[in-house]
């Protein structure tokens, strides 16, 4: 462990991945740890999150703060997936390299994957092929972060991280109607199917996709074995985090059936968009 008092920030403490990191941080001792809702400090807005860096200069960063969210929500609001993303990472991991000690994680939701991907993706493949047109406005903002980070370090000798989490699932995870991710969202549908006694669940695409899933305390644990073992240096420009296995969305959509108990029909409405066909991380590194 690192000095107990280490002065962590977890921009984004009350989403899925930074409320984890939270936990994980306090279970393992660590006391002082800085948040602020984003009511408190608006992170897309430079005078006040360099005020804010200015005042308390923490020491470690963790950049979990994003506009994220399912496929439905990427392709309705692209314009704010894009800009959103850019103006919190350009003023967290630079605040973070002028008002700190330059050690920064910045967490980038696996999201610019190869259209047909026939084997696990590695941290190599990065720009090596198009994007995914159903999250491309998320992924261009994201791979700039990645790009920034490992230009920090080039130049400032910062210790800045890029993790690569794949699709994550936990407690805080949103339950949104339509901008949720698709197993909040299908746990959500099947209990409100067997609540309103419903005769069928629809499940959006073709059911055919699979998606690699990774508990959000898992990757707390993975950023925190980071932390305190590993440097920039060590990890290269981005590290995958996954759980190296992957399960079809029918898969999943019977598994969350099943243990909610609903017992109508599963339809699967293919006019509804698949997204990429497979997403697993390749998670040797
Ligand atoms: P992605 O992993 O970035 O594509 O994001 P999602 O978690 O939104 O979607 C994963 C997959 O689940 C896609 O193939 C969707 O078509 C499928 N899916 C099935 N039903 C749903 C649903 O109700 N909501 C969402 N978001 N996805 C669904």
């Amino acid at each position: 462990m690192l000095n107990a008092n280490l002065k962590i920030f977890i921009a984004g403490h009350r989403g899925l991945a930074g409320s984890a990191i939270f936990r994980v941080l306090k279970a393992k001792g660590y006391s002082n740890i800085l948040t602020r809702s984003s009511s408190e400090l608006d992170l897309r807005d430079h005078n006040k999150t360099f005020d804010f860096f200015r005042q308390e200069k923490p020491e470690w960063v963790f950049l979990a703060a994003a506009r994220v969210g399912g496929i439905y929500a990427n392709s309705t609001y692209p314009a704010d997936f894009i800009l959103d993303n850019l103006k919190v990472q350009n003023n967290v991991i630079e605040a973070s390299y002028k008002y700190e000690q330059g050690n920064c994680f910045s967490l980038v939701q696996a999201a610019f994957t190869l259209n047909l991907l026939r084997k696990p993706l590695k941290e190599e493949s990065l720009l090596t092929s198009p994007l995914e047109p159903t999250n491309e406005p998320y992924a261009v903002a994201k791979i700039a972060g990645i790009k920034l980070c490992s230009a920090m370090n080039r130049q400032y000798g910062t210790n800045f991280i890029s993790a690569m989490p794949t699709n994550l699932y936990g407690i805080n995870d949103n339950y949104h109607k339509e901008n949720a991710h698709v197993l909040p969202m299908l746990i959500r549908r099947f209990h409100e199917a067997k609540l309103a006694k419903a005769p069928e669940v629809i499940v959006w695409g073709t059911g055919n996709p699979k998606r690699e899933f990774l508990c959000s305390d898992d990757l707390a644990e993975a950023l925190l074995l980071l932390m305190e073992k590993f440097n920039a240096s060590d990890v290269g420009e981005i590290i995958n985090i996954g759980s190296g296995k992957e399960n079809t969305i029918s898969e999943i959509a019977f598994l969350i059936k099943e243990a909610v108990g609903y017992k109508g029909d599963v339809v699967f409405d293919p006019s509804k968009p698949d997204g990429t066909p497979r997403k697993l991380l390749d998670v040797s590194k």
